[in-house]
């Protein structure tokens, strides 16, 4: 390998940057060009291929979002448009290909490996939804905005006794929903992998309203049910006032902290020594604090996301 391309895709998420920094200072260090693609695989596809430099990657360390910039691009899951995006990389020389998104890119980066393509993956996402690590760029850093954003509700919803209502971010994972309700004291956790069930949770919250809780945050991840028709019916049930903030995109900006600037410029150290190995075809993951690959295909395809039944035990016996 003498000549590899970097990519955000999908939906980004804090330490993006910080983890094309770390690809293309460390392909440098090893004696690499580098290559940033523009918008993800939309710009894959069109060409907007651009040659980066050690000062190309100065000061974003400490940025959010992606200077790159990332895209949703379905007409990648079509061959011909697949075909066009390795000729476009053949052009340029480039002999490999690293992809940090989420799983939906890793699909991308799967199906080019496929086609004799190799690709490494870094998981970029602030849903903590890939499966074969710990954790996700970005996820800790959203995870620190979900809890100051409770915190917040708290204040208001006790001063006031009040029933708050709060959709996280995490698409079909509970982990940002989970992780942050044990961090923010919610009373109520709501995630795909425990299921909605509207009767159980209102005997819940008037249980709390019966022991004198002066409020009541039910913490719910996205895509589960109509936020504010919950809020609607909890209103009418228990007559205490309940309201619902869906926290939205704010999740996905801001400044990455510290650990997500850390996994970032491993993963992305990490993604070049494997290519220097000779290693196509793998997804990044932190297990045990440990740098791990594994198959990109078998990743997708076979490999699950255990859910933190102990955190949510833990959560339950707080309440
Ligand atoms: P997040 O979950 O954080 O939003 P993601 O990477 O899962 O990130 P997606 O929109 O699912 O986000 O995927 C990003 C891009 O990856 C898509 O827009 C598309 O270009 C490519 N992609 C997704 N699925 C496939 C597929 N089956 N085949 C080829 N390319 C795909």
């Amino acid at each position: 390998v003498r000549k590899i391309g970097v990519l955000t895709s999908g939906g980004d998420a804090p330490g993006m940057n910080a983890a094309i920094r770390g690809v293309v200072r460390s392909a440098l260090t090893e004696g690499l060009e580098v290559y940033g693609i523009y918008d993800g695989f939309l710009g894959l596809h069109q060409n907007r291929i651009e040659r980066l430099n050690r000062t190309s990657v100065s000061d974003v360390i400490n940025r959010g979002g992606t200077f790159l910039g990332s895209a949703r691009f379905p007409e990648f899951a079509d061959e011909k448009v697949r075909e066009q995006a390795i000729q476009n990389l053949k052009m340029h020389g480039i002999d490999a290909l690293v992809v940090i998104g989420g799983d939906g890119s890793f699909m991308g980066a799967k199906k080019l490996t496929e086609m004799g393509y190799p690709c490494i993956g870094l998981p970029g996402t602030i849903d903590n939804d890939v499966a074969g690590t710990d954790y996700t760029i970005g996820y800790m850093t959203a995870l620190n905005t979900v809890i100051d954003a409770i915190d917040r509700l708290r204040d208001t919803s006790s001063s006031h006794q009040r029933i708050s209502i709060v959709e996280v971010m995490g698409r079909h994972c509970g982990d940002l929903t989970l992780m942050a309700s044990v961090a923010g004291g919610c009373e109520y956790i709501i995630t795909p992998e425990t299921g909605l069930d509207k009767d159980k949770l209102l005997s819940k919250i008037k249980e709390g309203i019966y022991k004198g809780k002066k409020h009541a945050i039910v913490a719910i991840t996205e895509l589960m049910t109509d936020v504010n028709e919950l809020a609607k019916f909890i209103e009418t049930e228990t007559g205490r006032e309940t309201r619902a903030t869906i926290l939205g995109h704010i999740q996905r900006g801001g400044q990455p902290g510290a650990f997500d600037r850390i996994l970032a410029s491993r993963m992305g150290a990490y993604a070049v020594d494997l290519l220097q190995q000779g290693e196509g075809g793998r997804c990044v993951g932190i297990q045990n604090d440990k740098m791990v690959h594994h198959d990109i295909i078998d990743a997708i395809e076979n490999m699950k996301r255990p859910f933190r039944q102990d955190l949510y035990e833990v959560a339950e016996k707080l309440f």
